[in-house]
């Protein structure tokens, strides 16, 4: 019997690749990354799975040209990328890789909010571009205490819960919001109390979004929210880049509306030395690593083939959005 074909918009592991070729007949895009939409559409013609990444847009038009299509498997939590309603009436599966990158991104979220609190990544600059000439004293670059600051956490799902933990034995008090409350008994368990997205964004210290990025929060933190909020808020952002406006970020930031911001995601990605957010000593820019550990990054290779794996033949992914 002739094997099924896959396409895989990047490369992944040597393991999975093995993997996938024992069963499948694959073909690997190399070339430019992300690859064009042009040539995903006709790569993907005659295929019955595919591995993609949040950066490949597979919208309506790709579904429609893909006639033999049984499987999206992105290699993310985050599904933002796909059109998983048009996938859901077109009965093709979707699969993705929640749980085993929770800690790794929870974990980036507390280092970005550490790093800007003692200016840690600033430091290295100050040394690297030879500018500590003294040894500093009581005054010369001073830092924030976590201890006692509020922790505004938008989005209390995985990621959320879990940056709520490490928080906690940093002695800061949490508040928290999204759609609808967890329970009490979990809220007692984090230490975390629930407040509108008012109260979130007019109390915390620092907020840290964790929301997925969806028609509701699109674009949500813009100039009317900066405003609102503590003029020595930091920002912090590992969810999705679209979830800031960035322009009324870059205006609150230069007209020092707020703090400063840890930021791990894009509007538009990748971004360059040239970009506005580059020139603020206050904002921490990680390249979209939030769940980049080697550890964590063999365990979403091994979910994304066993989620295609099951959606080729039909049947429910392990971790299934939509159909
Ligand atoms: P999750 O478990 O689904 O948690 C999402 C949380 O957001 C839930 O608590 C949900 O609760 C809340 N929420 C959803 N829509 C909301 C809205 N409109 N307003 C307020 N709250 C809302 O997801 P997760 O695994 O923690 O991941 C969160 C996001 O992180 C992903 O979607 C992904 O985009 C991003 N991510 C990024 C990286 C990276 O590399 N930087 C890595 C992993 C994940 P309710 O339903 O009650 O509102």
């Amino acid at each position: 019997m002739e094997k099924k074909q896959v396409f895989l918009t990047r490369t992944l592991h040597n393991f999975a690749l093995k993997e996938l070729k024992k069963r499948y007949k694959i073909e690997i895009h190399s070339g430019k990354i992300p690859i064009s939409k042009t040539k995903l559409q006709v790569k993907i013609q005659n295929v019955e799975g595919l591995i993609c990444f949040p950066y490949d847009k597979i919208d309506r038009n790709l579904i429609d040209n893909a006639k033999n299509l049984k499987v999206i498997s992105t290699y993310s939590v985050g599904f933002d990328h796909i059109d998983i309603e048009y996938a859901k009436i077109k009965k093709i599966r979707v699969g993705h890789t929640p749980e085993v990158l929770t800690n790794a991104t929870a974990d980036l979220a507390i280092s970005l909010m550490l790093d800007i609190l003692r200016r840690v990544s600033e430091g290295d600059r100050i040394i690297r571009s030879g500018k500590w000439l003294k040894i500093y004293g009581a005054y010369d670059y001073v830092g924030t205490d976590p201890q006692g600051k509020t922790l505004g956490i938008f989005g209390l799902g995985r990621i959320g819960s879990t940056l709520a933990k490490r928080a906690k034995s940093f002695d800061m008090k949490i508040i928290y919001h999204s759609r609808n409350p967890v329970s009490k008994n979990k809220e007692k368990k984090l230490g975390v109390k629930y407040v509108s997205f008012k109260k979130l964004i007019t109390q915390s210290d620092i907020i840290s979004i964790h929301v997925p990025h969806t028609k509701e929060t699109n674009q949500l933190f813009n100039m009317k929210i900066f405003k609102k909020m503590k003029k020595t808020a930091i920002l912090i952002n590992t969810a999705r880049g679209k979830i800031i406006n960035e322009k009324d970020l870059i205006i609150a930031l230069n007209k020092k509306i707020i703090g400063g911001a840890g930021l791990d995601v894009y509007e538009l990605e990748p971004i360059n030395k040239k970009h506005p957010l580059t020139k603020f000593e206050n904002v921490i820019l990680a390249p979209h690593v939030g769940s980049s550990t080697k550890e964590t990054r063999k365990k979403m290779a091994e979910i994304t083939i066993k989620n295609l794996n099951l959606g080729i033949n039909g049947k429910k992914p392990i971790y299934s959005v939509g159909y």
